[in-house]
């Protein structure tokens, strides 16, 4: 049992080391504008730990169930997966932000989506690096990066670094667990 967890640990760590050494954080640590902000998310991803914050969500199952449509509770709670192409806010190309639908934090900017034709939407980086946090997961048979809602620990979806310039980063993401807030014109 003890044995198994090192392993874990120190594969969880070759990991790390791995997808940084592919560059993604790093790229994105060359821009002068959010420079250090950059840095905590590279922090943030090697951590693995949920985020202390003042303003942090926590509920039970229970309650969370009763906030949450079936399909929300199933991914934000759960770690489910929207199917591809379902179309909830895939297609949405205006100006706005991508709230978490659990519990208000802002994720994504419309400026940031893009078209990956994976079928879920896709945005280069969230709003702010301390609105997300970071997880390997392991599971399915696959060693992914999974993104989860700094406040409320609710899962979004996956990042991968095959995402277009200038971030070179995929955050995809399950539609169903964002909501839309329009900008005010
Ligand atoms: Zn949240």
């Amino acid at each position: 049992m003890k044995i198994g967890f090192v392993i874990a640990a120190l594969a969880a760590v070759g990991l790390a080391v791995a997808f940084v050494g592919n560059g993604p954080f790093l790229k994105g640590g060359q821009d002068k504008s959010q420079g250090s902000k950059k840095v905590d998310q590279r922090t943030a991803y090697l951590n693995q730990e949920s985020p202390k914050r003042k303003d942090k969500v926590v509920k039970t199952d229970e309650e969370w169930q009763k906030i949450l449509t079936p399909e929300q509770y199933k991914i934000l709670r759960n770690k489910g997966t929207e199917p591809a192409f379902c179309g909830v806010n895939l297609e949405n190309k205006g100006p706005g932000v991508y709230e978490c639908a659990g519990c208000g934090l802002p994720l994504f900017r419309s400026g940031n989506k893009f078209n990956s034709g994976t079928g879920w939407p896709s945005f280069g980086e969230p709003i702010d690096p301390d609105n997300v946090w970071y997880h390997s997961d392991r599971s399915h048979g696959m060693i992914r990066t999974e993104i989860l809602c700094s406040r409320c620990d609710g899962h979004l979806g996956h990042v991968f670094d095959d995402g277009p310039p200038p971030t070179g980063l995929r955050y995809c993401i399950n539609g169903t667990v964002l909501k839309f807030v329009p900008d005010k014109s």
